[in-house]
């Protein structure tokens, strides 16, 4: 709760089900990003949907009743898994890669698919789809959804009736098509990682081009703040699962643009808990077009910075 009274979550981001007792130690209210590669990961074939709900269940119950969004597979990129036989490409981060593996992979997708919903009755479950760029891709991602439902409700299977449907948005194309996707999910949350990354052409791994990666670019937080607006106007929560919901010099920003939900790592929690416990809503708020209006991120970062010391 901020000071003025307003209600954020503040939630964690986990990588695997033993991640979930740092995560309530540290007072996180929900797993707002549980990355799901580590099953898929140092190993010789694909996980089975045994294997996988009994890992989904395990973290849904640790958390509950809180919320944990769970992520389909993200595979690709600068994640690789030998089994799939994925070729060699020359540009990995704009490849075959999370969802778009996932639509290609029908079996594979529904085993997993199969294995959340059928955790979904031992908490409060949110589905996420990684790496959309079209309306097309949530669609085919929800309808396949639907299609594993319907099986397992005429297998007699129990599935949870609240299970959200949410998508990442982390490429500029769904970021500027907000609008057109808040229609059709219950939430958003934004991947700043590769949000920065596409929108500004840096390699988020490249050391060389480091200082050009910056959460404080004027065009990254342009798109946050549409994508925001944008969720609102339909009626969904807006949350943020990139480095940068941690960052304390930016949540004042975030929260003043009207972030529902910070997700972060579990060290981070604590303090950013007891930030925005001190920060006043509607003054963060008065202050977001002042600092959407400069033009470069050294003017972003130096501004949020003396804005942070006043508020000291
Ligand atoms: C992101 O892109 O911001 C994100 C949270 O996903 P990942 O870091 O796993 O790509
Ligand atoms: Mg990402």
């Amino acid at each position: 709760m901020t000071h003025d009274g307003r209600k954020v979550i503040v939630a964690a981001n986990v990588g695997t089900p033993k991640d979930c007792e740092g995560a309530l130690r540290n007072g996180a209210e929900g797993v707002g990003l549980f990355r799901t590669e580590f099953i898929y990961l140092n190993r010789e074939d694909l996980p089975g949907e045994e294997e996988q709900f009994q890992a989904y269940k395990e973290v849904l119950e640790a958390m509950a009743p809180r919320e944990v969004v769970i992520r389909t597979l993200d595979v690709g990129g600068d994640k690789e898994l030998p089994y799939l036989g994925l070729a060699k490409e020359s540009n990995p981060f704009l490849g075959y890669r999370a969802i778009r593996v996932c639509l290609d992979r029908p079996e594979m997708f529904k085993t997993q698919l199969r294995a959340l919903l059928r955790a979904s009755v031992y908490g409060k479950l949110g589905i996420m789809f990684p790496m959309i760029s079209s309306l097309d891709e949530v669609r085919r991602a929800k309808g396949m959804l639907a299609q594993v439902r319907e099986e397992l409700v005429s297998e007699g299977v129990a599935v949870s009736e609240e299970v959200e449907v949410g998508i990442m948005i982390e490429i500029p194309a769904a970021a500027v098509m907000s609008d057109v996707l808040a229609r059709e999910v219950d939430f958003f949350s934004i991947g700043t990682n590769d949000l920065i990354q596409y929108t500004t052409a840096v390699d988020r791994l490249n050391g060389k081009i480091a200082s050009l990666y910056t959460p404080y670019h004027p065009a990254v937080l342009r798109l946050v703040r549409q994508v925001i607006e944008n969720g609102h106007k339909f009626g969904i929560w807006v949350g943020m699962c990139g480095e940068a919901a941690g960052d304390q010099a930016l949540i004042p920003l975030l929260l003043g643009m009207g972030l529902d939900e910070f997700s972060m790592s579990a060290i981070s929690v604590l303090e950013s808990r007891e930030l925005l416990g001190r920060l006043n809503y509607a003054e963060a708020r008065a202050r977001v077009p002042e600092v959407l209006a400069l033009g470069t991120a050294a003017e972003i970062e130096e501004t949020l910075q003396i804005l942070r010391i006043s508020e000291e």
